[in-house]
Parts: C-alpha cells; sequence; structure tokens
C-alpha cells in the first residue's frame, strides 16, 4: 500500500469502516509511514472531538453532516 491508497481509506478506517484485508493493509503501511500514522491519529482525535460537541450541543443533523463532509474530504465514495 502506499501514501494515496492509505489516504483514500483514512476516513473509513476513522469509522472502523474497513474489510479485514483493507486494515490489515492499512495498519501495515502507518507501521511504516510515520506521516500517514500522524494523520490517522490526527483524524481519529478530531472525529472524537466532533462527537462530544455534537452530544454536547445536541447540534442539528444537518450540522452535523456538512462537519463530516468537510473531515472526511479525501473519503472515498460510499
Ligand atoms: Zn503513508
Amino acid at each position: 500500500m502506499n501514501c494515496q491508497k492509505a489516504q483514500v481509506l483514512m476516513s473509513a478506517a476513522v469509522d472502523c469502516e474497513l474489510t479485514v484485508k483493507e486494515e490489515e493493509g492499512f495498519l501495515l503501511h502507518l507501521s511504516e509511514c510515520k506521516e500517514c500514522k500522524d494523520e490517522f491519529e490526527d483524524a481519529k482525535k478530531t472525529k472524537m472531538i466532533i462527537k462530544e460537541k455534537i452530544v454536547q450541543f445536541k447540534a442539528p443533523q444537518s450540522l452535523f453532516n456538512s462537519i463530516m463532509e468537510l473531515t472526511s474530504a479525501s473519503s472515498v465514495e460510499r
């Protein structure tokens, strides 16, 4: 796996939506690539912070959706 592929899988990985095989390759890449590992850690933190804020302020679903779109800009289409 290269960085480009890892970037594509990044947001699905944060959501734990990778297949076993994808996750294997993704985690292997992270073990070899500090840049992607750091980005993955950041993405996970960002997602947690967003989740906390949503719970805290009970944001409307439309706002939640636009935040999720912003944070998964590098995502594959679902
Ligand atoms: Zn990488």
